[in-house]
């Protein structure tokens, strides 16, 4: 167990603190779960999503993914960090395990606290999702938006 720094402490209270705002997002009707993620991207930039439910049960996205997306689509690709904050600490679902593996490395911390922050737990995503699928990029000429600018 490595002491934790000054600088990672404070990205994590900035991280939970977002993830915490973001909860006030939510839209639960269903589950009355609500949930707020918050990512720390390679550029320093934090995205912050909430779940959205919906009444085809299906097409519900989880605050995870919400904030991921958001990330992408603002031009980030890799995130070294993630916030998530439910009433109970819960950790990530499955999918969204996936998709964070994405664009984060095994190595990526994830805290996950309770809304009242009684306990903050500290997982990676690789003890989290073990053996992530993966599938290699497909080259397809020159195109970046393919590739996705990576
Ligand atoms: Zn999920």
């Amino acid at each position: 167990m490595t002491t934790p720094s000054p600088d990672r402490e404070a990205l994590r209270e900035r991280l939970l603190a977002a993830a915490r705002e973001a909860r006030h997002h939510a839209y639960a009707p269903y589950s009355g779960y609500a949930v707020g993620a918050a990512v720390r991207c390679e550029d320093g930039r934090i995205f912050a999503g909430a779940n959205v439910e919906n009444a085809s049960y299906g097409l519900t996205i989880c605050a995870e993914r919400a904030a991921v997306f958001r990330a992408v689509n603002e031009g980030a690709r890799r995130i070294e960090a993630i916030a998530v904050v439910t009433r109970d600490g819960g950790t990530p679902c499955g999918a969204c395990r996936q998709v964070l593996s994405e664009f984060a490395d095994g190595d990526a911390v994830i805290w996950c606290a309770s809304d009242e922050d009684v306990a903050v737990e500290e997982y990676r995503l690789a003890d989290l999702l073990p053996f992530a699928f993966r599938l290699p990029s497909q080259p397809s000429g020159d195109d970046e938006l393919i590739l996705g600018g990576m």
